[in-house]
């Protein structure tokens, strides 16, 4: 099977530092792929490498057929990429449905976009109750919900959502990740995770990453059921 998304012995540095040590991994077409690791492990970083934020020092990265590596941030979301970074950066000033417009500004969403704007209500109704009120005034959830529906509007190919559940209560993460199941049946979704078992029950696949380097893949049920990640990662 083709790969929507390829990375190919990565390695990116911070200055000095280095946070990649020769990354590969692939996300699959219509698959729920998570990344997991803990605190610092360089989950972000990837995203960041992906989304042209940070220039990898070696390594490639593919998409849809096309070395992608070299090219300019605004490219890559036009060519279908979203990224949902970590902390959501929402406009606070601005209502919910001016924030959801603002992801639909490239050309092939436009004049999709009341379509579009109505299936983000009907898959998170809270926002279609709170249409006019401020971004900056709504909860954690509720501005993770308007991040992820802004980031759907520009109606990407691949939607790299950083950390979803930070910051929200147990009750809210499940609502988020059930929504990211439900949106994974019409987008191919890449999902960084600190929390390893909720990231898995709603992924593919996995790939846990700890300093830099990738150290296990697999599918979601084999990675749940490793004994290491299980003791590392669950507490278990
Ligand atoms: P978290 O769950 O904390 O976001 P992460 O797995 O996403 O963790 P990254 O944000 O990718 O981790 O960071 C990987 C490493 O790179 C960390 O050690 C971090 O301190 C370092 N790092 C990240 N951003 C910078 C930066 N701008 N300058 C220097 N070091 C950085």
């Amino acid at each position: 099977m083709t790969a929507l998304l390829e990375l190919r012995d990565v390695v990116a540095f911070y200055g000095d530092f280095q946070a990649l040590f020769g990354v590969s991994f692939e996300v699959r077409p219509n698959e729920v792929l998570a990344i997991l690791g803990g605190n610092g492990a360089g989950k972000t970083t990837c995203l960041r490498v992906i989304s042209a934020l940070l220039r990898p020092r070696s390594g490639t990265v593919r998409f849809d057929g096309q070395d992608i590596t070299r090219t300019a941030p605004d490219s890559i979301v036009d060519l279908g990429i979203a990224h949902v970074p970590e902390g959501r950066q929402l406009f606070p000033d601005m209502t919910v449905e001016e924030n959801l417009y603002l992801g639909s500004q490239l050309r092939r969403a436009r004049s999709h976009r009341g379509a579009n704007l109505e299936r983000m209500y009907g898959l998170f109704p809270r926002l279609a109750e709170r249409r006019k009120q401020m971004a900056g005034t709504l909860s954690g959830g509720e501005q993770q919900m308007v991040a992820i529906s802004r980031a759907l509007m520009s109606e990407p190919k691949l939607l790299m959502l950083d950390e979803p559940s930070l910051g929200l209560s147990p009750k809210l993460t499940e609502q988020t990740l059930a929504a990211v199941r439900e949106i994974a049946k019409t987008v191919t979704v890449m999902i960084v995770e600190q929390k390893v078992m909720e990231g898995l029950e709603i992924s593919d696949r996995g790939y846990v990453i700890e300093h830099g380097t990738l150290v296990k893949e697999g599918s979601a049920a084999q990675l749940i059921a490793d004994p290491s990640i299980r003791e590392a990662y669950l507490g278990l």
